[in-house]
């Protein structure tokens, strides 16, 4: 299915609502039915039928169907989060007594949920250091039920090889998700190389605007109808209407906002590369990554994301820096209009600092649909601001 049709035509039966061309937000909680029978028939599969918007909604379904396409899956649901489609699709895949083998530094509230809620269930889990498959091989359990795996990971981008950890898992018995936020199904296609559960956050780019939180969680139609009739009606955090309706319009713009994003992140990444005052930018699709190869290999981009680091020798010169910042904003999240920036040392109490560990001066940047001008001379000024401090 092309791209085009997707974003623009794909599950919108306009014949239904007046040829208009943005589809109603249909909000309603319930839906009346003419015959006790329909409503059996309702009760029976709501999986398939207009009963409740807990469960299906008409706009959500447009949604659905589009996210689903994008992802070349069966199905997807759609959550009210990010987290939610994590917790879902991990809940609906572990028992007591299971294992979960986890990528290390995934998500923050995967990890809360691996460290925090599941082991109150007798569900443990491993991390490992998964750029490397021996490691996925080694970490397997007689009770592993689930492989998890963010790539690439947060802050330093880490990849894992999809297609060894998919036959492995396969070949073991044991199910894989994969958290797809970084590259959404327009960069990275984790279906076609065996993963069995793909997530991310509609937060991000899906959205686009800052101004939904969403998640998606696409796989086949077995399993998500399984989900569907438990885990996503029992959490009970399905996506409401309006947020589904800004979504489709996010999506309407979602090729064309990469694409510009690719496009500034092609003049901002040598800008930094290049600066005096930084000694490492790390970008998964720049030959200076350590897994360059495997990048290019089953990434088709990488988006907005990179990290670099300062040369500074105190907290507050990075503190400085970013307080400089006329334009990039400071804040969580990503893949919105507008860039962003956040200090490691912002997680940290300034007096635990520590200038040789690396990873204390490291910044996550995001490059957003300014031009590419206009955040290179932000973020020139804001070096000048530091040029006399060490
Ligand atoms: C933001 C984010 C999430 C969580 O999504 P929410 O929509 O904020 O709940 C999960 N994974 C990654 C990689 C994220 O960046």
């Amino acid at each position: 299915m092309e791209l085009s049709y997707i974003l623009n035509e794909l599950a919108e039966e306009r014949d239904d609502y007046f040829r208009a061309i943005a589809p109603p937000i249909v909000q309603t909680s319930n839906f009346a039915f003419k015959t006790v029978d329909q409503m059996r028939k309702a009760f029976e599969d709501e999986y398939s039928t207009w009963l409740y918007s807990r469960g299906l909604n008409p706009t959500v379904e447009i949604l659905r169907k589009k996210l689903a396409a994008l992802d070349k899956s069966e199905d997807c649901l759609v959550f009210n989060s990010g987290a939610a489609a994590i917790f879902a699709a991990v809940l609906a895949n572990v028992k007591s007594g299971d294992h979960i083998l986890s990528v290390k530094n995934p998500y923050t509230w995967a990890k809360k949920m691996f460290e925090e809620i599941l082991p109150r269930f007798q569900v443990s889990h491993t991390y490992i250091d998964g750029t490397d498959l021996d490691n996925f091989k080694n970490g397997i359990q007689a009770n592993t039920s689930v492989i998890y795996l963010e790539s690439p990971n947060s802050w330093t981008y880490e990849l894992q090889d999809l297609e060894g950890v998919a036959a492995l898992a396969k070949a073991n018995g044991i199910i894989t998700i994969i958290d797809n936020s970084h590259c959404t199904p327009l960069y990275q296609q984790p279906f076609a190389m065996g993963i069995d559960l793909v997530l991310q956050s509609a937060t991000k780019y899906i959205s686009g605007h800052s101004d939904v939180v969403a998640g998606v969680l696409s796989g086949s139609k077995s399993m998500i109808e399984r989900i569907f009739n438990s885990e996503y009606m029992n959490i009970g955090s399905g996506i409401q209407p309006f947020n589904a309706w800004l979504l489709i319009r996010g999506l309407r713009t979602l090729d064309a906002r990469l694409e510009r994003i690719e496009r500034t992140m092609l003049q901002v990444l040598p800008f930094l590369q290049n600066h005096p005052r930084i000694d490492r930018v790390i970008y998964p699709l720049d030959p200076s990554f350590p897994q360059y190869t495997l990048a290019k290999k089953q990434m088709s981009g990488a988006g907005g994301l990179l990290t670099f680091s300062i040369m500074a020798k105190e907290c507050h010169t990075i503190e400085t820096f970013c307080n400089s910042l006329k334009h990039v904003l400071m804040a969580v999240s990503w893949g919105g209009h507008e860039s962003l920036i956040i200090p490691k040392c912002a997680g940290m109490k300034p007096e635990n600092f520590d200038a040789a560990n690396p990873e204390h001066r490291l910044l996550r940047f995001y490059v957003g649909l300014e031009s590419a001008d206009y955040l290179i001379q932000d973020l020139e000024q804001a070096f000048l601001a530091i040029h006399h401090l060490s």
